[in-house]
């Protein structure tokens, strides 16, 4: 089984995502795989009514509280509340962009756990860290700091999507990210232990298109992909998911 997400960003108003919906054709999708979308939370409601029943939703970020004086912000309770079942926490975006810390991802990630929502926890190194060979170091920091909120979930996914890889048409090799996906799974295996009933499943994400999905999702390790960029187009969606290899 594989999962495909598909992270919007800042794209696809109601309107477009009804008219995503409704151009999205899944016939050659392999039936055990999972399909996720992160519309914009404007967009959460249109998705929800015309999503083919196979679609899950997830919202892309989430305050730590459940409510309160945080103008902007939208809580897990009520992503819930509005038909979401996952949610986008440490994105390199929100990261980067807007400067979360590690501190804010662990406590987005324990709302999300709290609230019965799966969190899909991103972590990845720029191209500066990757250059000082620090690649291992930040993505196990990263991880070190939810694993505290994934002790208490039942299901998490993590994806490992190296910021020089989002949006810049550069992918890592399905080696580079087995190998990284090891790290993580050797980290998470040592910090959480084989909780029976916990399973976390680990996504790669940065510039994954219908040409590159099919290797990517063959590699060692790897159970999936979130896709950015090429998620926009529903053809180009359910091709990545058709490239899904059978369950492993
Ligand atoms: C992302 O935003 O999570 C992402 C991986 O983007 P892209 O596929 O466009 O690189």
């Amino acid at each position: 089984m594989s999962v495909i997400a598909g992270n919007w960003k800042m794209h696809m108003g109601p309107a477009k995502t009804r008219a995503f919906c409704a151009a999205l054709r899944l016939e050659n999708v392999r039936p055990e795989h999972e399909l996720l979308i992160f519309p914009p939370a404007v967009s959460l409601e249109a998705a929800s009514t015309a999503r083919p029943p196979r679609v899950q939703l997830g919202v892309q970020n989430v305050h730590w509280e459940d409510e309160g004086a945080f103008t902007g912000e939208m809580s897990a309770s009520m992503a819930r509340e509005a038909g979401a079942a996952f949610a986008l926490i440490g994105h390199s975006e929100r990261r980067h962009v807007f400067g979360e810390t590690d501190e804010q991802v662990a406590r987005k990630t324990e709302a999300v756990v709290r609230n019965g929502l799966t969190p899909v926890v991103c972590v990845g190194e720029t191209l500066a860290e990757r250059n000082a060979g620090r690649v291992e170091e930040v993505i196990l920091r990263q991880i070190d700091a939810v694993v505290p909120a994934l002790a208490s979930a039942r299901r998490a996914l993590v994806a490992y999507e190296p910021v020089w890889a989002i949006g810049t048409g550069e992918t890592a090799t399905p080696s580079d990210a087995s190998a990284a996906h090891a790290t993580l799974r050797a980290r998470l295996r040592e910090r959480l232990g084989e909780t029976t009933g916990r399973e976390v499943v680990l996504l790669y994400g940065g510039s994954v298109k219908p040409a590159n999905a099919g290797e990517l999702l063959a590699a060692d390790e790897v159970q999936g992909v979130l896709i950015g960029g090429a998620s926009l187009d529903p053809g180009a969606f359910a091709a990545i998911a058709a490239a899904a290899p059978p369950r492993r």
